[in-house]
């Protein structure tokens, strides 16, 4: 490899909203990031999903319905 042309590569975090801390290799540095694979909308819809579930059953078992 030849000196001076490559850029100074180095270990950095990458830091999400979320918490979700990625270790990776970057010219710039520790980053900070909005959104990740953990929490993106695709991942959070299905929690929100779920959620969902959850209050239509609270639903029927309080008005008593299958
Ligand atoms: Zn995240």
């Amino acid at each position: 490899m030849k000196e001076g042309i490559h850029p100074n590569y180095q270990e950095c975090t990458i830091t999400c909203a979320c918490g979700e801390v990625v270790k990776t290799r970057s010219t710039k540095g520790d980053l900070r990031v909005e959104i990740c694979s953990k929490c993106h909308p695709f991942y959070t819809g299905q929690q929100k999903a779920t959620a969902a579930r959850g209050r239509i059953d609270a639903f029927n078992r309080k008005y008593g319905l299958k």
